[in-house]
């Protein structure tokens, strides 16, 4: 038989996390389903110095582990397994948390849209082991790897994929971005304030971000480019210390202490695929996405002036926050500030629903 739960919150994160400590202190069931990767992004960084009340900074690991406890205390459940699949066609809810033999669980964040459909129908056909009356989806969003040569040994020991977050770290470091959008340009003014000098390494000979971006990088004294150029290899003893670069077909070994990623995030929505909307990128849309379709999601939800449940989804009942929903900042802060937002959406809605 399927177990009931009031709240569902899926996603192990600080915006998950938040939403747990909200509900579950207001007194409403909650589990937490953790996932694979319990604790979410900030488990695979060293210290984190931008999250408030941490004055001498804290290691992303430790700040995680206490987000669960805290949530713990105000009675959160939380399982440390994966959702498979959802159905939120009707209330409640139905989640699975089943795998079919032979599915690595760490693969499934990779599966195509086809591939996840077909993986969701075959769990389908079991009976589901939750039922929720609410939802929040706080999945996050993992940045993209490209799996250069080096990249996982040497991330976070010179390799990062978050320059808000790491581009302090690098006073007076020799450094490279790889990418050529938006989010790249966005590193390479933000690490240009404080590392000696910042390489742009793309792999084409013009950049997709926008001119504007695009002038204030190839206008920066500390910024040049690397045109038509790949990253071959990252390259160190225990940290990064070269890249090995390829330049319009010749190889070059380059001296360095940074390499920043910035070629995009993948949001984990897949099993939403066919539940809820999504944007063309795979982000889920609520009221308060910062897209167009977003903002006609919030005009269309004004009632007296005020947008209704800014963090619903195109679904009733089922709230997002976090990175999953968050196209701009993917911050801890914003996440967790998202997941309070989501909770109390949730709670009032929940509320009416009984009432
Ligand atoms: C290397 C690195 C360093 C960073 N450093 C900083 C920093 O110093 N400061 C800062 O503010 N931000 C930092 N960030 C960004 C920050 O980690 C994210 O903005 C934040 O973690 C987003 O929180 P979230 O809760 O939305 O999602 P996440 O942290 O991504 O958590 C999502 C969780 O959901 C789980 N999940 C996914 N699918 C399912 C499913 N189907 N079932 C169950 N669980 C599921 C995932 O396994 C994961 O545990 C860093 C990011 C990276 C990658």
């Amino acid at each position: 038989m399927s177990k009931a739960v009031k709240i569902a919150i899926i996603g192990s994160g600080p915006a998950g996390y938040t939403a747990a400590i909200y509900t579950s202190r207001a007194q409403l069931e909650t589990t937490v389903f953790a996932g694979y990767q319990s604790g979410g992004q900030l488990m695979f960084t060293t210290d984190v110095e931008n999250f408030p009340g941490f004055p001498e900074g804290i290691m992303g690991p430790k700040m995680m582990m206490q987000f669960r406890k805290q949530a713990e205390r105000f009675g959160t459940t939380v399982q440390d397994i994966h959702v498979t699949a959802v159905d939120f066609s009707a209330r409640p809810f139905k989640i699975w948390t089943t795998l079919p033999e032979g599915t690595d669980p760490q693969k499934l964040a990779d599966l195509t849209v086809d591939e996840q459909k077909e993986l969701s129908a075959k769990i389908k056909t079991g009976e589901p082991e939750f039922i929720a009356d609410a939802v929040i989806i706080a999945t996050g969003a993992s940045p993209i790897k490209p799996g250069i040569l080096g990249e996982e040994e040497f991330s976070a020991k010179g390799v990062s994929y978050c320059a808000v977050c790491d581009a302090a770290f690098f006073r007076e470091k020799e450094t490279y971005v790889v990418g050529g959008g938006d989010s790249a340009m966005e590193d390479a003014l933000a690490l240009a304030k404080f590392a000696s000098h910042v390489t742009v390494i793309h792999r084409r000979d013009s950049f997709k971000a926008s001119k504007i971006m695009q002038e204030r990088v190839l206008n920066h004294e500390k910024i040049s480019v690397l045109w038509n150029t790949t990253l071959e290899e990252i390259i160190g003893t225990q940290v990064v210390e070269q890249v090995k670069v390829k330049e319009n077909g010749e190889e070059k070994i380059l001296p360095a202490q940074g390499v920043f990623i910035a070629i995009g995030h993948r949001p984990q929505t897949g099993i939403f695929a066919e539940q809820i909307e999504l944007d063309g990128h795979g982000y889920v849309v609520t009221r308060q996405s910062a897209t167009e379709v977003g903002v006609q999601h919030a005009q269309a939800a004004l009632a007296d002036g005020l947008v209704q449940y800014p963090s619903m989804t195109s679904v009733e009942g089922v709230f997002a926050a976090g990175d999953n929903v968050d196209v701009r900042y993917k911050q801890a802060v914003t996440a967790a500030g998202q997941g309070c937002a989501a909770s109390l959406d949730a709670e009032r809605w929940l509320e009416r629903q009984d009432s």
